[in-house]
């Protein structure tokens, strides 16, 4: 990860073979990478967003590394859920559809997550769709019957091995009962449907696509025949994933379709699973209200992207007072003057520990993106940090390059703090220190009122006011920033 010089040294766990592996992309530095976008037809929760920072931080980390990434992702606009609800509100289900997509973009932004290069939705995939479902057709993966077109699982002899499942535990899981189907696991490709419905004409008639075939005709489309990594959370390697790979190995005939298969562990809340009936759905949005984007990146941050992780209020409280305690150390840090004197036992001693940090925080990401040990990494190197300046004034102008070096390359790759810790910037400075004395000479005059507003109008932009014995004094925070 540093300039110019890449050590390819990340290694990942595949859910296909079951092994972490070392990386290396089909070709040369290109990382093909989809993962399966939302279904829009409801507001996305922190289970969601568990996911989408998981692979944010994995590109955030593979762009850092030197490696050029296009990352695919998918909006999920046909599907019975869609339809199902549009119907319950009298709107077409495109409509309904783009309406949550809105949402799940501003969603996105408000994570912070800006790594996607391009989504494609299914309803402009028709085309490839049907193609895709005549080809696995004419090679006999795949059979007509009077309700739609369905894949047939016995012909794919690979299926199963995705998700782990034996023969008997396929057919256990009943996907779409229909009784024109020649077993329970097959799936459909293409749902016949009234004309009065969401549909399309189709050499089988009048009707819409499959969910996992949707998936499918887009990576397809865009990267061909294989892609470097396959994402997901966990939840969808059965049945989808697993029907996502047999249609593209079996149309294509080439195999892995993913050279990795990687997953996201599971979002529980008080140990549950978040569900409608259970009534503990927390959206990314409700959050967003109580805390910053950079906290709720930090708190994921602390799992590893495969475990399970517990949500819970008290949790995220947490995380966002151990960033706070970063948040602090580095600001002082970057506070201090600057010395350019010779390099003493102590100041060479604070270089050599950033210097090491950094590079244990490299390799704790290259250990299948193994974040908390990576702040963990971060925490020590913070507390070494703090010590030094308990008894130094300064800090020595190497030391200080090193630690803007680690901080930046923290940021890059978690994001997990706001704009406080963007280099410096003497104008910035001085603006503040005018704006925090025309507010001190209202104070002074007792318009308190306006001094407030000021007060409050810099908190919303995540630049915290602390008055004083000594007057106001300002600093950067992350911290609950207000929405706009
Ligand atoms: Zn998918």
């Amino acid at each position: 990860m540093e300039c110019g010089v890449r050590h390819i040294v990340l290694r990942v766990y595949n859910s296909l073979t079951r092994k972490i592996e070392e990386f290396a992309p089909l070709r040369g530095n290109r990382v093909k990478m989809y993962v399966c976008g939302p279904t829009v037809y409801d507001y996305a929760h922190i289970g969601h967003a568990r996911t989408y920072v998981s692979y944010d931080v994995m590109a955030r980390y593979l762009r850092n590394a030197g490696y050029s990434l296009f990352y695919l992702m998918n909006i999920t606009d046909v599907d019975d859920k869609i339809i199902q609800r549009a119907a319950e509100r009298g709107v077409h289900p495109l409509e309904l559809a783009k309406e949550f997509e809105r949402y799940f973009m501003e969603d996105l932004r408000d994570l912070r997550i800006e790594s996607v290069n391009l989504f494609a939705r299914a309803s402009e995939h028709i085309d490839e769709i049907i193609d895709l479902i005549k080809g696995l057709l004419e090679k006999g993966f795949a059979y007509e019957t009077s309700t739609g077109v369905y894949f047939d699982t016995e012909a794919f002899g690979p299926y199963g091995e995705l998700s782990g499942r034996e023969p008997e535990e396929l057919s256990v899981h009943r996907i779409e009962p229909d009784p024109t189907k020649r077993r329970p696991q097959d799936f459909a490709l293409w749902k016949l449907r009234p004309e009065t419905e969401l549909g399309w004409d189709s050499p089988w008639g009048y009707g819409r696509p499959g969910w996992h075939i949707e998936d499918t005709a887009i990576i397809m489309t865009y990267f061909g025949p294989q892609l470097d990594v396959h994402g997901g959370a966990i939840e969808l390697i059965f049945p989808h994933h697993e029907a996502e790979r047999a249609q593209a190995e079996a149309a294509s005939g080439v195999a892995p379709f993913s050279r990795y298969w990687i997953h996201t562990g599971l979002l529980t809340v008080e140990g549950e699973k978040m569900s409608k009936s259970l009534g503990n759905i927390i959206s990314i949005r409700e959050v967003l209200r109580r805390y910053s984007a950079e906290e709720l990146r930090y708190f994921y941050a602390s799992s590893h992207y495969r475990s399970p992780v517990e949500f819970s209020w008290e949790n995220l409280e947490a995380a966002s007072r151990a960033l706070d305690g970063i948040e602090s150390v580095a600001q002082e840090f970057r506070s201090r003057d600057v010395s350019s004197e010779e390099l003493d036992d102590r100041g060479r001693g604070l270089l050599e520990h950033l210097r090491t940090g950094k590079s244990r925080f490299i390799s704790a990401l290259e250990d299948d993106f193994n974040t908390p040990l990576a702040l963990s990494v971060l925490h020590d190197s913070l507390r070494f940090t703090a010590r030094y300046l308990e008894t130094n004034d300064s800090v020595p102008e190497e030391a200080r390059a090193e630690g803007e070096a680690f901080f930046a390359l923290v940021n890059s790759v978690l994001g997990v703090f706001s704009g406080g810790l963007e280099p410096s910037s003497q104008l910035l400075d001085e603006v503040l220190s005018l704006i925090l004395n025309v507010r001190e000479r209202l104070r002074s005059e007792k318009r308190y009122e306006l001094a407030d507003a000021i007060r409050s109008a810099l908190d919303s932009l995540g630049i915290r006011v602390e008055d004083t014995a000594g007057g106001a004094r300002w600093r950067s925070a992350s911290r609950r920033v207000v929405r706009r």
